[in-house]
């Protein structure tokens, strides 16, 4: 996974895959999906402690744990979904 560290590499990220509403993603009823956070604990997608921020084509999620770290999933697979992390950062680099 690429850790950005700075808004410009976010900004760059999102331009070349803008968001879109969480909702169009949907990921409950597919169970746990564990993903590599970008603060370097594993999560689960449909945890409760973590909170989707927005999707993206095709089949990505922008996610945000308690830690305060936001990371980019990409879904893959059809009946067992797993989960590639993209990119994350600190979302304290967006304020
Ligand atoms: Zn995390």
């Amino acid at each position: 996974m690429e850790i950005l560290t700075n808004k410009e590499e976010v900004r760059e990220k999102l331009k070349n895959n803008p968001l879109q509403a969480a909702h169009l993603l949907r990921l409950n009823g597919y169970g746990s999906i564990n993903y590599e956070c970008a603060c370097g604990e594993t999560h689960d997608a449909n945890g409760k402690d973590v909170s989707c921020k927005g999707s993206a084509k095709p089949f990505k999620a922008l996610l945000k744990c308690s830690n305060n770290f936001v990371t980019m999933i990409k879904i893959e697979g059809f009946f067992r979904k797993k989960a590639i992390s993209e990119y994350g950062f600190k979302a304290s680099i967006m304020d």
